[in-house]
């Protein structure tokens, strides 16, 4: 098996990327996803904090993926 358990589930895998599912918005109830590489899913695979995993990934995707707080809505919140 090569699926991430100890993170988010796999919505859609492909050669090049993974599509992530994020957890319940707080915000507006709804999950989201994002996107990384294989190498970078690879990398949280292994136990790498996403700001190591996936350092290019911009900010706001990462809170989205620790928090599910999609990047609009954290703008709502926070401006
Ligand atoms: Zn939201």
């Amino acid at each position: 098996m090569n699926t991430i358990t100890r993170h988010r589930p796999v919505i859609t895998r492909t050669a090049t990327s993974v599509l992530i599912e994020t957890p319940e918005c707080g915000f507006c109830g709804h999950t989201g996803s994002v996107t990384l590489t294989a190498d970078e899913a690879a990398a949280l695979q292994d136990g790498a904090p996403i700001h190591v995993a996936a350092p290019a990934m911009s900010r706001s995707a990462r809170e989205q993926y620790i928090s599910g707080i999609h990047p609009d809505c954290w703008t709502e919140l926070f401006g």
